[in-house]
């Protein structure tokens, strides 16, 4: 279950602090079967803003939920509307150094998995492949009527003709593809329904309060069991969703690092935190391994 996020964790004074020494993650990578599970964190360099930490966006947004999107077509067409303003800036949005570096690791065979809390689809734009979107991808959307899953860059065509007039000034853009819009702005926006059915279309990612399908879970369980040590950037891992992660390769013994800017609640399960920006530290990584940086780059499914 992806409850509500818990919008102002505080660390508590007694976690180790973090270093800015990358042997450990280098000597992890060195040994393979890395499972690398990523957050928010790794796509701020792309343009995106990042939940918590400084200038989070869960200062001044909460994410839609579940509850909230099924409620009714009021907080539905609210969604829609800033989804569809949100969409223009991830459409531009292009992976940075960190998604390549992981690339690199994934096609050297120094990875056994990689796991992403982001919806974002940089990560495969960056040339990694196989990666597991716990938290599924804005560029689909599903019909909660009849099940279709379609693609999200022709549903921002349909919205676009019939939106032609709409075109706020948002406040500012969220991790989840959601822009800041006042109810005003969003009154006259016109949602669209499934073309097959008619049923209510719903982005396909995992909202607030919904569940993670389950098959999902255990087959990231499984990447956990399989790998030697658990690799986690850029996520705060306030929500348990990645959390239960983390303490499952911690609970079996395996090594867990961190490269994240600020305190997690994984910390205390970890070997190690490294405070770095990921970009410039995952390339350093590389570097060290002598890999080149050189992920390939792909179109985002968004463009
Ligand atoms: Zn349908």
């Amino acid at each position: 279950m992806r409850t509500r996020p818990t919008l102002h964790w505080t660390p508590p004074p007694d976690l180790p602090p973090g270093t800015t020494d990358l042997r450990p993650v280098v000597d992890a990578l060195s040994a393979g079967g890395v499972l690398v599970l990523t957050g928010a964190g790794i796509s701020t360099e792309s343009g995106i803003p990042a939940y918590r930490g400084e200038g989070g966006s869960l200062t001044r947004h909460t994410p839609m939920t579940y509850q909230d999107f099924t409620a009714g077509p009021q907080a539905r067409r609210r969604y829609w509307a800033r989804s569809h303003l949100g969409w223009r800036t991830f459409g531009r949005a292009r992976p940075n150094a960190g998604h390549r570096a992981v690339a690199t690791f994934a096609r050297h065979g120094l990875l056994s998995g990689v796991i992403t809390q982001n919806v974002d689809g940089l990560h495969q734009a960056g040339g990694a492949e196989g990666v597991v979107e716990l938290h599924g991808s804005l560029a689909r959307v599903r019909c909660l009527a009849c099940g279709a899953l379609t693609s999200r860059r022709d549903l921002a065509v349909r919205l676009e003709e019939a939106n032609a007039a709409f075109a706020p000034v948002a406040a500012g853009i969220n991790p989840d593809g959601d822009a800041d819009l006042s109810d005003e702005q969003v009154a006259d926006f016109r949602v669209l329904p499934c073309v097959d059915c008619g049923g209510v279309l719903k982005p396909d990612v995992v909202f607030f309060g919904e569940t993670v399908p389950a098959a999902r879970i255990e087959h990231c369980r499984q990447l956990v069991r399989t790998a030697r040590s658990v690799l986690v950037l850029g996520s705060s891992l306030t929500v348990m969703s990645g959390l239960r992660f983390v303490r499952q390769a911690a609970q079996a013994d395996k090594q867990v690092l961190i490269v994240n800017r600020d305190p997690t609640r994984g910390d205390q399960l970890a070997h190690t935190r490294v405070s770095l920006p990921l970009g410039p530290a995952l390339s350093a990584v590389a570097d060290a391994l002598n890999l080149p940086a050189d992920g390939q780059m792909t179109p985002w499914p968004g463009t």
